[in-house]
């Protein structure tokens, strides 16, 4: 149970707690946080002749309450929150679901056991109907959850709808729930289980909401306080003086300005050219990223999140029109599509994944086309269709060795692309010349790889510091990957969630990458900060980081050199 704030200690002003960093910004607000589900008791008693017209009108002031509550949080949301806020509005005064409820309480069934049964019902039909009535199923028991919380009483199930821009906290949310929050109302986010690369982090990056995961005592912290959030330094702090907050907004401000006047394209202070490009999933998060960044490419389309609700395989031409939607966004320029990285925490319906005891280290990825390559054929068959021509840059998803590189090449070039692949495992890293002969590119997956080398779940918060991009071993293979491509003369990026922190993309630069690949939301600070250091000092920033022994003294060797 959640202590009140009369009873934690963390009452105290300017108490402090200490998480990851996983997306950079500053909020101040009140908290609030996931209300539980109101469990109804299906064996209830019938309600007595008399009451059924009281009961009958509870339920519909309860299903009111929910439906205008959730048309006003759509009024207030953007994007696509509006229309799933919306629908679900819709759906508290859906004539059929009502109707089947009033007929329950006309019997005397309580208002909330029929409002279970009747979803239940409708749930029913809904999944024999399949497709996007199937989907609706979740909306439908959301609704009825909230109806219920109602009639009990209680505060609505699920996420909140703040009446005013507020700070969530939670012990972690589902990558479903993330990407439906409203940024105009969740302006921060603190959770105190996940890790800076699972993918409810990405997701929040790519919504620009400041967060901090992993915070250590934040399930002590409760709703209703004010706090700040410091996705930078992934500091949390608990009533925060007003002179506190000035300082904060003060330095992140500065770098506000700077990230504002930037209009790439990338490049370090003394002109040294490092491509700053976009990480995106889909054509509206291409197109998003061309209309309000400086970003100069795409570097990493991830198409695997494109299907994770889709159970069967979709058709070639239904994935070139995809495929199409992303290289149309940037016409010209390059645009980097990895294929599908199916797998550990991201199971595709369609990719036949077997039981393992250990998903990550299991076939995922590249290593699903060797138990059966036509997946794979048929997304090259696709990307190559979306391509008309253009000579794409496709790259393969955890690779190991080079006889795996050597394979997948062969497959890209019979196309008409260029092939190249992720470095996410350390043997990779290890072998990079050796891969290097047989791809035209590299691009190291930081978050991966920093799984793989400290041998810590990218997912678990009590291992968040094993993980943490600043590692020193992570970092020595991202520079030994970065010297191969060199001494090949052939390109290599930073894809994964190291370089979207600033200093450490001045770090990167200084290890010889050629590009960096972030979120959207973080191109722009990425780019300015590349351009206040020199090309000098990144070298020196990476130098002194590989010299160090953990994230906290790399984090300090960097901001030595490179903080002006
Ligand atoms: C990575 O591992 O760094 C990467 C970019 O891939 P993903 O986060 O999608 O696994
Ligand atoms: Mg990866």
């Amino acid at each position: 149970m959640n202590p009140s704030p009369q009873d934690t200690a963390l009452q105290a002003a300017g108490a402090t707690l200490h998480g990851t960093p996983a997306v950079p910004g500053i909020a101040v607000a009140s908290t609030i946080r996931p209300a539980p589900r109101v469990p109804v008791e299906m064996r209830s008693v019938a309600v007595a002749e008399s009451d059924r017209h009281a009961e009958l009108a509870h339920f519909h002031a309860a299903a009111t309450a929910v439906g205008r509550r959730l048309r006003e949080r759509a009024a207030r949301a953007s994007g696509a929150a509006t229309e799933v806020l919306a629908a679900n509005a819709a759906m508290a005064a859906d004539r059929g679901w009502l109707g089947a409820v009033e007929k329950a309480i006309a019997t005397g069934t309580p208002a909330a056991v029929a409002a279970v049964a009747a979803t239940d019902q409708f749930a029913e039909i809904f999944r024999g109907l399949g497709g996007l009535m199937a989907e609706r199923v979740t909306d439908l028991r959301d609704v009825c959850d909230r109806v219920v919380a109602e009639l009990a009483g209680a505060p609505e199930p699920g996420i909140p709808a703040p009446a005013q821009p507020s700070i969530l906290l939670a012990a972690d949310l589902a990558p479903a729930d993330t990407a439906g929050l409203d940024p105009n109302l969740i302006v921060g986010l603190a959770t105190s289980l996940g890790g800076p690369t699972s993918h409810t982090a990405i997701i929040a990056r790519q919504l620009g909401i400041p967060c901090v995961v992993a915070v250590d005592g934040l399930d002590e912290v409760p709703a209703g306080i004010d706090v700040l959030v410091d996705g930078t330094t992934g500091q949390v702090v608990i009533g925060p003086d007003a002179e506190y907050v000035d300082r904060a907004l003060t330095t992140y401000r500065a770098l506000a300005a700077r990230t504002a006047a930037w209009t790439g394209p990338g490049a370090t202070a003394d002109g040294h050219r490092i491509e700053v490009l976009a990480n995106v999933q889909d054509g509206a998060g291409a197109r998003a990223a061309r209309q309000q960044t400086p970003a100069e490419g795409v570097g990493l389309f991830r198409t695997e999140l494109c299907f994770l609700d889709r159970e069967s395989e979709p058709a070639v031409a239904e994935q070139a029109a995809l495929y199409r939607e992303v290289f149309d966004a940037y016409p010209g320029q390059k645009v980097v599509i990895r294929t599908l990285d199916a797998g550990s925490d991201k199971p595709l319906g369609f990719a036949d994944h077997a039981e393992e005891a250990n998903p990550a280290l299991g076939v995922r990825g590249i290593r699903l086309a060797a138990r059966d390559s036509a997946i794979l054929d048929r997304q090259l068959d696709a990307i190559a269709e979306a391509a008309a021509g253009r000579a794409l840059w496709v790259m393969a998803p955890m690779i190991s060795t080079a006889a795996e590189a050597k394979s997948f090449a062969g497959k890209v070039r019979e196309r008409g692309l260029v092939p190249g692949v992720m470095i996410e495992v350390p043997a990779a890293a290890l072998q990079a010349e050796q891969i290097l002969e047989h791809v035209e590119f590299l691009s190291i997956g930081t978050n991966d790889l920093a799984q793989y080398t400290m041998a810590a779940d990218r997912m678990s918060a009590e291992l968040a510091t094993l993980t943490d991009p600043w590692q020193p071993a992570v970092l020595a293979l991202v520079a030994r990957t970065a010297a191969a491509g060199r001494a090949a003369g052939k390109p290599v990026g930073v894809c994964g969630e190291a370089a979207a922190d600033p200093q450490l993309a001045c770090v990167l630069a200084g290890f010889g990458v050629s590009s960096v690949s972030v979120a959207a939301p973080a191109v722009a600070a990425v780019g300015a900060t590349l351009a206040s250091a020199t090309l000098d000092s990144c070298r020196r920033a990476a130098a002194a980081v590989l010299a160090t022994a953990d994230p906290g003294e790399a984090r300090a060797a960097a901001a030595s050199v490179l903080t002006p």
